[in-house]
């Protein structure tokens, strides 16, 4: 009876792996960016680059979403929201940085009303550098972030010869 349990855990697992992997739900946060980068989010998802072919979903609510997608340094004032939303999303959860003020503070590096960059509020797992980074390396990060969240496959032990 355990055992049947447990395997019906790990199809469920398997299946959910499968969906986030497939379709992942995205909600994007601006922090404090200057617009530059959330224009090429836009642009990636338009059908020109077509980011939804690998089944990238943008919605609107963190409740539903497995991806954040952040631009910007840290504002005094988005600070707290930023750790909010975080917060409200279902694990597993996944953070893409993008752009060179999300990662380092940027251009806005020192500012008065500047509290730092993504990483020193929320861990991020893929950071997209540029300012802004073009669509095309939006979608490599992106593209990078489902490779890690598929399965590696199982190592292949062989056999000692003779
Ligand atoms: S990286 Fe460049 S485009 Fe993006 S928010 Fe900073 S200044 Fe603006």
């Amino acid at each position: 009876m355990q055992r049947l349990e447990r395997n019906w855990n790990t199809a469920i697992e398997r299946i959910k792996t499968w969906a986030r992997t497939n379709s992942p739900w995205v909600v994007h946060f601006n922090s404090g960016s200057c617009n530059g980068c959330d224009i090429e989010i836009l642009a990636a998802l338009t059908p020109r680059y077509d980011l939804e072919r690998f089944g990238v979903e943008l919605h609107g609510s963190p409740r539903h979403a497995d991806v954040l997608i952040c631009t910007g340094p840290v504002t005094r004032q988005a600070r707290d929201r930023l750790l909010r939303i975080y917060e409200q999303m279902p694990e597993p959860k996944f953070v893409v940085a993008i752009g060179s003020c999300a990662i380092s503070g940027g251009v806005f590096q020192g500012c008065y009303n500047i509290v730092g960059h993504i990483d020193e509020v929320i861990p991020v797992d893929v950071y997209v550098p540029g300012c802004p980074p073009r669509p095309e390396a939006i979608i490599d990060g992106v593209v990078k972030l489902l490779g890690k969240l598929r399965p590696s496959p199982k190592p292949v032990i062989e056999e000692p010869a003779g």
